[in-house]
C-alpha cells in the first residue's frame, strides 16, 4: 500500500502586519522527502502519528514528500505560499506517476490564509483530489483552531482536529485522522466528512478543553464517538483573529452514514452554540496584576500578555508588562535580585538583541526596546542593565507539547534590569514552554513573576508550579477583547461582534 504523507502548516492572524516568508519556515520546520521519517522521529507530531499508524501494515510503502510549518504571524507571503505548495503538490504528482497512491495523509494546521488565497488549506486538499483521483483515501489532521471549510470539506474523506487545549496530542491526532483512512484503503467503508460551521469565535483564553465551557462540548463529543454513532468528532473553536468571510467555529463529523453525521453535527453546533457567553474573558490592567504578583508570599505568577502571543500571530514585540514592572521599580538596582525576587519578561527585539550581542557578556547598555515589529501596538522604552548571558536562541521543546521540537530564537540575551531579566530573542517563537528561560539560564519555577506571551498553550507546562496565573488587558493583535479590531470582511451577524438568535437548523445566513 503506497502511503504518501506531508506537512503543510500554518496559523495567520488577519491582524498581524509582519508576513510570513520562505525564511520562516525555513527557520520554524522544513523537510524534505525520506529526511522527514528522521525529523519526526520519536516526537509529538502529527506525522509521527501517520508513521505511527501505517507502522503495523505489512505492505506499507510510506512516500514522504515535503513537511513545513512557521510560527504564527500575518498571512503567508503570495510567493512563499505558491512556492511550497507546489512543492507539495509535484512531489505528490511524481509519486502518484511513479506508480498510482493508495491513501494521502496531511498535517495542515487550517487556518492558514496567504496573500491572494483565504483557504490555502481547501486549495491544497482539492488539488491533491485532482492529482490522485476520486478513489484514494485523502486524510487531514487539523489544529483546534482550525477554520474547517467547506472545500476542505468536500476534497477530504477525513478530517480531525486536536481534541487538546493547551494542544498536547498531536501524533494521537495523526494516528486518529489515519486510521479511517487506511481502513477504507483495506477495503472497509468509505468514510465522509460533514461539517456544521457554527456563528461565533471563541476567545483563546477560554477555550482550554480542561474545564469550561469547552471542555463540555468536548464530552459531549467524546460521547458520540463512545456510543458508535460516529468515527470522530472534532470540535473547532477556531484561532479567533480571521477576518475572512468564512470565519468561524465549527463541528465535523467523520462517519460512514452522511444523515447521521449531519444530525449529530447539529446537535453538537446548538449546544456550542449555546455556551457562547461562557466564554467571556475576565482580564486586569496590567499594573493592577503587578502589584497583586508582588503580594504573594511566593511566586511564581503567571503574567499573561496573551495580547502580544507569539503563537497567536502576534510579534512577541510589546512592552506593556516590561513596563508596567519598570513603573512599579523592579527595574532598579536596589530591587531584590535573588532568585526568588526575579522577574522574567521575553521580548523578540532583533536590534537589541544584536545590540547585547555586539556588546559582549558582563557588559552594561542603554538601549531602546520594543514596538520593532509592530509598532502600532507597541511603544519603545528606554532600559539599562547589563548582559548577563549570550545563547544562539536554539531552544528544545520538553513541555507536553510538540515535545521533542526544536525552536529557533536567533540570537537571544538576557538583560539583567534590576530583578528584572529580559529576554532578548531576534526571531518570534512560542513562549509557552518554560524552556526558553532555561535555556538562557534562568528558572521560571523559582522566579516572583514569569511574563507568558500565550494565551492557553503554557498551561500545559507551568500549569504544575505557577502560584497565580493572571490574564492582562493589554494591546496587541491576539488581544482576547475582539471588539478591538476593525473587522472588515468576517462573515456577519456573528458572535461576540452580534447578539442575535441562531440554529443550526434554520436556512443559511
Ligand atoms: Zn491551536
Amino acid at each position: 500500500m503506497r502511503i504518501a504523507i506531508g506537512a503543510f502548516m500554518y496559523e495567520a492572524n488577519s491582524f498581524s502586519p509582519v508576513p510570513t516568508t520562505l525564511d520562516d519556515f525555513a527557520a520554524g520546520t522544513l523537510v524534505r522527502g525520506p529526511a522527514l521519517l528522521d525529523h519526526f522521529r520519536d516526537t509529538n507530531t502529527e506525522v509521527a502519528g501517520f508513521l505511527h499508524a501505517c507502522a503495523p501494515l505489512p505492505d506499507a510503502e510510506i512516500i514522504p514528500l515535503l513537511a513545513a510549518d512557521a510560527n504564527p504571524a500575518g498571512l503567508v507571503q503570495a510567493a512563499t505560499y505558491v512556492a511550497l505548495r507546489d512543492e507539495l503538490l509535484d512531489r505528490l504528482t511524481q509519486a502518484q506517476r511513479t506508480r498510482p497512491l493508495d491513501v494521502v495523509l496531511l498535517a495542515l494546521h487550517g487556518a492558514m490564509v496567504a496573500e491572494g488565497e483565504d483557504d490555502p488549506e481547501g486549495a491544497v486538499l482539492s488539488a491533491v483530489r485532482d492529482i490522485v483521483g476520486p478513489q484514494v483515501p485523502i486524510a487531514s489532521s487539523l489544529d483546534l483552531h482550525a477554520n474547517v471549510t467547506a472545500r476542505m470539506a468536500a476534497a477530504a474523506d477525513v478530517l480531525v482536529g486536536y481534541r487538546t487545549y493547551p494542544h498536547v496530542d498531536q501524533r494521537r491526532t495523526g494516528e486518529r485522522a489515519a486510521a479511517p483512512a487506511l481502513a477504507a484503503a483495506q477495503g472497509g467503508p468509505r468514510p465522509r466528512t460533514v461539517v456544521q460551521k457554527v456563528p461565533l469565535i471563541v476567545p483563546a483564553e477560554t477555550m482550554q478543553t480542561t474545564h469550561g465551557p469547552m471542555h463540555e462540548v468536548r464530552a459531549e463529543a467524546d460521547w458520540l464517538e463512545a456510543e458508535g454513532a460516529a468515527l470522530v468528532v472534532s470540535v473547532f473553536g477556531m484561532q479567533p483573529w480571521l477576518d475572512l468571510p468564512e470565519a468561524g467555529g465549527s463541528i465535523v463529523v467523520v462517519g460512514t452514514d452522511p444523515d447521521a453525521a449531519h444530525t449529530h453535527a447539529r446537535r453538537l453546533a446548538r449546544q456550542f452554540w449555546q455556551r457562547r457567553k461562557a466564554f467571556d474573558v475576565p482580564l486586569v490592567a496590567p499594573d493592577v496584576a503587578v502589584q497583586r504578583a508582588l503580594a504573594v508570599e511566593r511566586g511564581p505568577v503567571l503574567l499573561v500578555d496573551s495580547a502580544d502571543a507569539t503563537s497567536a500571530g502576534s510579534p512577541g514585540d510589546s512592552v506593556a508588562v516590561l513596563q508596567a514592572l519598570l513603573d512599579v521599580g523592579c527595574g532598579r538596582t536596589d530591587a531584590g535580585t535573588s532568585d526568588t525576587d526575579l522577574c522574567l519578561v521575553p521580548l523578540v527585539d532583533p536590534p537589541a538583541a544584536a545590540a547585547a550581542h555586539a556588546a559582549g557578556a558582563g557588559e552594561t547598555l542603554t538601549l531602546s526596546v520594543g514596538g520593532t515589529l509592530d509598532p502600532a501596538h507597541s511603544p519603545s522604552v528606554a532600559v539599562t542593565g547589563h548582559v548577563e548571558l549570550l545563547t544562539d536562541g536554539r531552544v528544545m521543546r520538553k513541555g507536553p507539547a510538540y515535545t521533542g521540537m526544536t525552536m529557533d530564537a536567533g540570537p537571544t540575551a538576557v538583560l539583567a534590569i534590576g530583578a528584572i531579566r529580559l529576554l532578548l530573542m531576534s526571531r518570534t517563537i512560542p513562549t509557552s514552554d518554560p524552556e526558553i528561560y532555561r535555556a538562557a539560564g534562568l528558572e521560571p519555577a523559582a522566579a516572583r513573576i514569569v511574563v507568558v506571551k500565550s494565551p492557553n498553550l503554557f498551561r500545559a507546562a507551568y500549569g504544575p508550579f505557577a502560584q497565580d496565573i493572571i490574564l492582562l488587558d493589554t494591546p496587541g493583535v491576539s488581544s482576547p477583547n475582539l471588539h478591538r479590531f476593525a473587522w472588515q470582511r468576517i462573515g456577519r451577524p456573528i458572535y461576540p461582534l452580534d447578539d442575535f438568535t441562531w440554529d443550526p437548523a434554520d436556512p443559511p445566513r
